[in-house]
């Protein structure tokens, strides 16, 4: 195992124990807390071709003050035990900051999913679910995975499917896991839902104009500079809507194949069908090639995304950073040291285990609507739509002026999914962010939002701890 995976949980363990002082709490609550509950290291074999493939795989259930668990499954080469321990614990205090009733876990499977075709990834989903299954590692009241880095909604469906077929009385079967396509027990929303997320977090953060004022920033989204390091699905969709909705100007993104820069700003929309049409966004007209995909993290601008994947930001390049906020869309991507050395540059770092929770958001979303076998706004929208026409029509009779349709409609429409599912995970993430900042506001002595986001998840996680009881 190379050092660097080592210092991912490592960094993580740093960060608990900053902010550990900072509590009260009894040493030996702490330390269960900050350890990992159940850790499932798994071998099995799947048939590719003619061949034999060994998959090592596994899935760590960091905390059970809460059940069931809860966070994703990863396909990656780079996979390790320590990795998938490090983003199981940052699940359980992500949970906790974002008030969504879970504890943490994460699956990993030490695959690169480029290299198989979509049957033998099939078959690798279906024997790792049902190696998950067999020891009870999986089910609507126990653990609850969900798409990371490598997997998505495709992968979703399968590990539904061979739930299903194999504990087919289960009527709460469809949540034993979120992020599954719309039609297949799905919720609208789930798939823009972390770097929506994202884009909420950014524009409450930047409306408080004496936080901005100290970054030398005015208040407010529009006009800022962004880079975006990863273009997949946390990358792209933070971009889109910041873009879109925001006004934000995005300078500078790097993918796999490398970084480009435009002073005159991407189109985050026209680059990604670019991508698809060319497999590169090197190339992309009115964009400068920049010499390695790194230098997005080194240019200088208002907001940096580093949405990829863990230890990017490290020692080396951390001195070189020019960003003013830094939202970590990723789990991770920067380190305990590296982290030091940025504060000290007066950079806002904005913690991943508050940032990016917008996807285990929807996916709370997407579990209770799967328990209650209902989509959201069903028996409500008619029922809101006729009381607000019933209130027009009154105010036009009493007023003796007439609203045009297109006006009734604005003011009359009833919510459906896709409303009710943003309009959630806006309220989550406001009130999220109100609650970091009074931990940082009330104690002195916490300068930076990752520790007063940690102060914020223990604080509520060990008060369960200490109202369930714990065996004597
Ligand atoms: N993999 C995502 C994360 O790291 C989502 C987890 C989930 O929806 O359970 O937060």
């Amino acid at each position: 195992m190379s050092s660097n995976h080592g210092s991912f949980l490592e960094s993580v363990s740093r960060n608990f124990d900053k902010a550990a002082a900072h509590t009260n709490l009894p040493k030996g609550l702490l330390a269960q807390i900050k350890a990992c509950n159940s850790v499932y290291q798994m071998r099995f074999p799947v048939k590719i071709g003619k061949e034999y493939l060994v998959v090592e795989a596994y899935r760590v259930q960091h905390s059970h003050h809460r059940m069931p668990t809860k966070g994703g499954i990863r396909y990656s080469q780079k996979v390790n035990q320590e990795e998938v321990m490090a983003l199981a614990s940052l699940m359980t205090y992500k949970c906790a900051i974002v008030d969504v009733p879970f504890g943490g876990a994460k699956g990993g499977v030490k695959i690169s999913p480029r290299e198989y075709t979509e049957g033998q990834l099939q078959a690798i989903t279906r024997r790792y679910t049902a190696e998950l299954i067999r020891k009870n590692f999986i089910g609507p009241g126990i653990d609850v995975p969900a798409p990371d880095y490598g997997t998505g909604s495709r992968e979703m469906a399968w590990i539904l499917d061979t739930y299903l077929s194999m504990k087919g009385g289960d009527i709460d079967a469809a949540g034993c896991v979120t992020g599954k396509p719309v039609n297949q027990n799905g919720i609208q929303g789930r798939t823009e839902a972390t770097g929506r997320g994202v884009f909420y977090a950014l524009r409450e953060i930047v409306s408080y104009k004496d936080d901005m004022a100290k970054l030398g920033l005015e208040p407010g989204m529009e006009g800022k500079t962004m880079a975006i390091q990863g273009l997949g699905n946390v990358g792209s969709h933070t971009g889109l809507i910041s873009a879109a909705e925001g006004g934000v100007k995005i300078i500078s993104v790097a993918e796999y194949e490398g970084a480009i820069y435009s002073e005159k700003g991407i189109d985050i929309k026209k680059l990604l069908k670019y991508r698809k049409d060319n497999g590169t966004i090197m190339g992309f007209p009115g964009t400068k090639k920049m010499k390695s995909r790194k230098d997005v993290l080194e240019v200088e601008c208002d907001i940096l995304v580093p949405a990829a994947l863990e230890n990017q930001i490290r020692v080396d390049n951390a001195p070189k950073v020019k960003a003013k906020i830094i939202a970590e869309a990723a789990n991770g991507p920067i380190t305990a040291d590296a982290e030091e050395i940025l504060l000290k540059k007066g950079i806002m770092i904005i913690p991943g285990m508050y940032i990016n929770a917008g996807g285990v958001t929807v996916s709370y979303f997407e579990w209770l609507k799967n328990l209650s076998h209902m989509r959201f706004g069903r028996m409500e929208k008619r029922f809101n739509q006729n009381t607000y026409n019933n209130l027009v029509s009154v105010v036009e009779k009493l007023t003796g002026k007439t609203i045009s349709q297109k006006e009734r409609n604005i003011i009359t429409r009833g919510a459906d999914e896709i409303d009710l599912v943003r309009s959630g995970l806006e309220e989550t993430m406001i009130t999220s962010y109100g609650q970091i900042r009074e931990v940082l506001k009330r104690k002195k002595k916490i300068n930076d939002l990752r520790t007063a986001a940690f102060v914020s998840a223990l604080n509520k996680i060990s008060s369960d701890y200490l109202a369930l009881g714990i065996f004597p």
